[in-house]
């Protein structure tokens, strides 16, 4: 995450959103891709913080993560039928691990 001076926010004050709440909008995109694209293999939602993100990141780049989406939907449907375990625990880390990724990758 980028930190921002004083200097810059000053200057960069016209813009529509504060730094901190695009990232905050990013993650909640990211939430709500994840959400559409296992539910209807597209990314629909219309909230404010999906249809700005949308516009900024493009659609080419959201497709090109949903190789990563479908990892994350399977992941969560075996996390779903396994007993508590270092196996589900295992899982369970490389589940958080793919979702930073896609966090990373929707916010570059
Ligand atoms: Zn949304």
């Amino acid at each position: 995450m980028k930190r921002f001076s004083a200097i810059c926010v000053t200057k960069n004050e016209d813009l529509a959103f504060a730094p901190s709440k695009m990232t905050q909008m990013k993650s909640t995109a990211t939430a709500h891709i994840t959400c559409d694209l296992a539910a209807t293999r597209k990314w629909v939602c219309e909230c404010e913080s999906c249809r700005e993100v949308r516009s900024l990141t493009g659609i080419d780049k959201v497709l090109a993560v949903r190789p990563l989406v479908r990892e994350i939907e399977q992941i969560e449907e075996q996390l779903r039928d396994l007993p508590e375990g270092a196996e589900r625990q295992g899982l369970r880390d490389r589940y958080l691990t793919r979702y930073d990724i896609l966090a990373h990758a929707m916010a570059k």
